[in-house]
């Protein structure tokens, strides 16, 4: 069976930046199983995965508007530490969820503290990167009827309820 929408794909993957540098790997969390045609991998993966099989091993480089898109300067913002509680260390690297003016919610990551001033990033942490992805593809199978409705794989991989 190859790959197609609405085939559920279980898979393990490492994706690297352009310096070789692993960001992720499925490993330790175990396979990852995804609906294929649902908008769950960006863009990139899902197009080199697309007619692919079972025990298929591939390797791909997405640049960043296949992946989590360009970065947006604007996204970059430096606020006054009193803005933030003052039972709360702040530290680089650190995310939370912000309210956004139209789209509810959108995570921030604290990109550099100086003294007073911190500096926060919109941005997803993977914008503007190069990604090197690694997959094997484990198994290839039929969504049901119930996966297709919740938009989501159950079992190995996937929801357990
Ligand atoms: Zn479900």
């Amino acid at each position: 069976m190859r790959i197609s929408e609405q085939k559920v794909v279980t898979m393990n993957y490492e994706v690297a930046d352009d310096q070789g540098q692993l960001i992720d790997r499925s490993e330790e969390g175990g396979p990852l199983a995804y609906i294929h045609g649902n908008d769950q991998l960006i863009p990139g993966l899902e197009t080199a995965l697309e007619g692919r099989g079972k025990g298929d091993k591939i390797a791909v480089d997405i640049p960043p508007e296949q992946g989590y898109g360009e970065r947006d300067e604007e996204g970059v913002q430096i606020v006054a530490r009193n803005q933030f509680d003052d039972s709360v260390e702040i530290e680089v690297g650190m995310q939370f969820e912000a309210q956004d003016d139209d789209e509810g919610h959108q995570i921030v990551t604290v990109a550099a503290v100086d003294g007073e001033n911190i500096t926060l990033d919109t941005n997803h942490p993977l914008a503007g990167k190069n990604l090197r992805f690694k997959v094997e593809i484990l198994d290839v199978r039929d969504a049901s009827t119930e996966e297709l409705s919740h938009g989501h794989v159950h079992g190995p991989g996937g929801h357990d309820h």
